[in-house]
């Protein structure tokens, strides 16, 4: 099976950082992953959800555990965000009342918010996988060097094929 590791802003509005700087994050990226089938960058017009897929089991309120999947309550809320154009993404949630970002709920699996990406295309190495089964020092190393490339903080969105 075949996977897809997205690497994107930890800032969900990050725009694209300036051209050289990518070059040297896709180098960066050919060296970590040198068997992937294709390495690229994917930038949108607006702020978009980079998800991870069916492994998606849980969305839950930071602040008192509900999951918000069920009764379609977190796909309500995403369609209300995208309708508006990505802009307002901060709701009082139907469990608790509080006001929380899309981006700041609690994903399981991890999923993200933002206007560009960097794909690896099946790096076939488990590095980021969220289920325990990932290498977290690995995954750590190139998320800074990354970050430091870049001159913004990254986070890594895994998802199967
Ligand atoms: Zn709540």
């Amino acid at each position: 099976m075949g996977s897809i590791v997205q690497f994107i802003a930890a800032d969900p509005d990050g725009l694209l950082p300036p051209a050289a700087q990518v070059k040297a994050a896709l180098e960066i990226l050919s060296r970590r992953f040198p068997i992937a089938t294709d390495i690229c960058v994917t930038e949108h017009d607006t702020v978009v959800l980079i998800d991870c897929g069916e492994d998606l089991m849980t969305v839950r309120c930071p602040s008192c555990g509900a999951d918000l999947l069920e009764d379609r309550r977190w796909q309500q809320m995403m369609d209300s965000a995208w309708e508006a154009g990505m802009r307002h993404r901060s709701f009082d949630l139907p469990c608790c009342g509080v006001n929380h970002a899309l981006e700041d709920l609690a994903y399981d699996w991890p999923m993200g918010f933002g206007r560009f990406s960097l794909d690896v295309w099946d790096p076939d190495v488990t590095w980021f996988l969220p289920d325990g089964r990932g290498d977290a020092t690995q995954a750590r190393a190139i998320l800074k060097e990354l970050g430091t490339t870049l001159g913004v903080e990254m986070q890594a969105i895994w998802r199967h094929l």
